[in-house]
Parts: structure tokens; C-alpha cells; sequence
């Protein structure tokens, strides 16, 4: 939900205060902070729920103030702009972060981390889940963007996911095709509403063999990725019949940079924060690439990363 109008702040945090924690309300909170890419400007606002009940009413306020929100993961695809976000972020406390297993089925709150449901299927002997346990990011983010990695995909292993209306009023589940999960795409990218907790459908294997191949991933990840610097990970999605980071090296644009930001010397398909970057440097970088690669290819390159702000 965005809007122009600039929101009054100092009372919606009374009104916030009403039934969220003091200490989980706080204004002018710079993005960098919680962000991969360690860069971008200021959200007005960020609250924290606690619990569903919490996230309602907040989402009801929200809706009736027509004030902007927007829900963060772990901010590991997103990037907020130097000119801030004018809205609130809101962010899943602990309550939210439980992953539970059950016969062969896992299911994790969309706080998780995606990481931590991988570790959990693992210990109880369930396959599925290898191929996203190197991905950094929560089950919200991963089911919102339909994360994949080594040939899977969260589609793959979703049974279902419970979520609650943008405007607070509704909680419901979907599965299967209601979910429209598609390339880094899901249903939730269009109503934007809000992933409680997903339920993955997974197969009883044996655990040593599990655990190695999510060691060999993640040795694959750390050899291939700069993992080491700040990023979004790919930063374009994969056009069809290409792939985004062949394009970009093949344009000569390897280790190129624009202030602090980089297309990786190791992995041209990401964009990395030297040190320094601003969101500003990013964004010139990120047309520098789409406009070199059209020129030369003909092909668009579209963000996966999740552009917000001014
Ligand atoms: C080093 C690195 C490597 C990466 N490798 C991969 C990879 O192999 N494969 C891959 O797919 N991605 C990869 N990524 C990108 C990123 O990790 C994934 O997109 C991840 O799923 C994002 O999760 P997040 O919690 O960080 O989401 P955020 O960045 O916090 O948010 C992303 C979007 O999801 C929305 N969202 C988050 N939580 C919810 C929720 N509960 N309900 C509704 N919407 C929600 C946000 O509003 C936002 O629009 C990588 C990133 C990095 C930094």
C-alpha cells in the first residue's frame, strides 16, 4: 500500500501504543540496519507483533489510517531507497518464529528462518528441504517469493500456508494452486496479504544422507556467491532462456561499480555493497546493467529484489 500523504506519526505510535509494546515501536529506523544489502534509507516507523491478535489490530489500524505498511522478513530481498519508506514496517516477533515437525509434514511460522525449518527437517529424517537451506530469508519471504535454489523450489514442498487479509479482518488457508506460485512469484505479490505459517510436505529419508547434501549446497553457495559481502543475493530474476548473470558478464560489466556498489567479480548476477554503497549507487548500477544488456541482447532484465521507498 503506498501513499503521497505524509503520515502523522506521533499519533499513530499512541495509537499503536494502545496494544503494542513500547519497546517494539520505533520511528525514523534506518533500513540498512535490516537489510542484507546493509544499505537504503529510513522507514517512518517499525512496529513489532507478537502475537496474531497484535498483527489484527495493527493491520486494522493501519487499513483504517490509510497508512502504508509493509511486512519484513529478513530483509534479504529488499531494497529500501535513500529517500525512505513514508509507512510503517512491520515485523514478526519470536512468537512467530516456531517450526514444528509432525509425521512427515514441518510446519513453520513465517518469522523462521528458512535456514532453521531446514535444520529441523533434517534432525527428523525429512527430505525436501535441502535444496533451501542455504537460502538466507524467513518462510514469509521464501513462500512470498516462491524461493528456489539447486533445482527446487518452495512449490515444490508447499502443502499449504495460512495468512491473514492486508486489512487485518480475515485469517484463511490456501494450498495448491490457490497459492499461484510461479518463478519467484506467489499469490501474496498481488493481494498483498500476509503469510502466518506454511505447512511443507516432506519424505522420510535417511538423516546422514540429508545432511550431506545440504553441506555440499552450501559448499557450492559459499565457493560460487559472495557471501562475504552485502547483497540481495541474485539481484534480476532469470529471463526466460538466459541467465541473468551470463548476460551481464558477457556485457563486459563484471567488477564494474558505481560508488560503492559492484556486480560481483565472483558472481556477476549479484550486486554487492562495497563498504559504502547507497541505495542510489545500486539503482544507477541496476540501469547501467538493464540498459548494457537490452543494447547487446535484447533482453530486459527485471529486479528480483523488492524495490521500496522514495
Ligand atoms: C546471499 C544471498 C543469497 C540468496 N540466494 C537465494 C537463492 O538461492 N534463491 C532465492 O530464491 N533467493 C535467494 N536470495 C534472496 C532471498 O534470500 C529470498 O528471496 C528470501 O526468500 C527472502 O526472504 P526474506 O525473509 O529475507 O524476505 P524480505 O527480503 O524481508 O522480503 C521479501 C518480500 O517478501 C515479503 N514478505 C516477507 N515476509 C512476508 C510475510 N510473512 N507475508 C507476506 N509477505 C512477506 C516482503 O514484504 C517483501 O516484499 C538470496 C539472498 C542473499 C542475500
Amino acid at each position: 500500500m503506498e501513499s503521497e500523504k505524509q503520515i502523522d506519526i506521533e499519533s499513530l505510535c499512541l495509537k499503536m501504543k494502545e496494544f503494542l509494546a513500547f519497546e517494539n515501536i520505533k520511528t525514523n529506523v534506518s533500513m540498512s540496519e535490516y537489510t542484507s544489502f546493509r544499505a537504503g534509507g529510513k522507514a517512518a516507523a517499525m512496529a513489532v507483533v507478537e502475537t496474531i491478535p497484535e498483527l489484527r489490530r495493527l493491520l486494522n489500524l493501519l487499513t483504517q489510517e490509510k497508512v502504508p505498511h509493509i511486512i519484513l522478513g529478513s530483509g534479504s530481498n529488499i531494497l529500501v531507497k535513500d529517500g525512505g519508506y513514508n509507512g510503517i514496517v512491520i515485523k514478526l516477533g519470536r512468537s512467530f518464529h516456531t517450526v514444528q515437525a509432525e509425521e512427515n509434514v514441518i510446519t513453520a511460522f513465517a518469522g523462521a528462518k528458512i535456514s532453521a525449518a531446514a535444520k529441523e527437517a533434517m534432525e527428523h529424517g525429512l527430505s525436501g528441504m535441502e535444496f533451501a537451506s542455504g537460502i538466507p530469508g524467513s518462510i514469509g519471504g521464501g513462500v512470498f517469493m516462491n524461493a528456489g535454489a539447486y533445482d527446487g523450489e518452495m512449490k515444490d514442498i508447499i502443502l499449504s500456508v495460512r495468512a491473514i487479509t492486508s486489512d487485518g479482518t480475515r485469517e484463511y488457508s490456501l494450498s495448491g494452486e490457490d497459492l499461484m506460485l510461479g518463478y519467484r512469484s506467489s499469490v501474496f505479490q498481488k493481494n498483498g496479504d500476509i503469510i502466518i505459517c506454511a505447512e511443507f510436505q516432506l519424505e522420510k529419508k535417511d538423516k546422514e544422507m540429508i545432511s550431506a547434501r545440504m553441506k555440499d549446497l552450501m559448499e557450492r553457495r559459499n565457493r560460487k556467491q559472495p557471501v562475504n559481502l552485502p547483497s540481495a543475493g541474485s539481484f534480476f530474476k532469470r529471463p526466460e532462456g538466459y541467465f541473468a548473470g551470463k548476460l551481464i558478464q558477457d556485457s563486459g560489466l563484471k567488477g564494474l561499480s558505481v560508488g560503492g556498489a559492484q556486480v560481483s567479480p565472483l558472481h556477476a548476477g549479484f550486486i554487492v555493497n562495497n563498504g559504502n554503497a547507497t541505495a542510489t549507487d545500486i539503482l544507477k548500477l541496476m540501469r547501467l546493467i538493464q540498459n548494457t544488456v537490452f543494447e547487446k541482447f535484447g533482453v530486459r532484465l527485471e529486479p528480483e529484489v523488492r524495490i521500496l521507498g522514495d
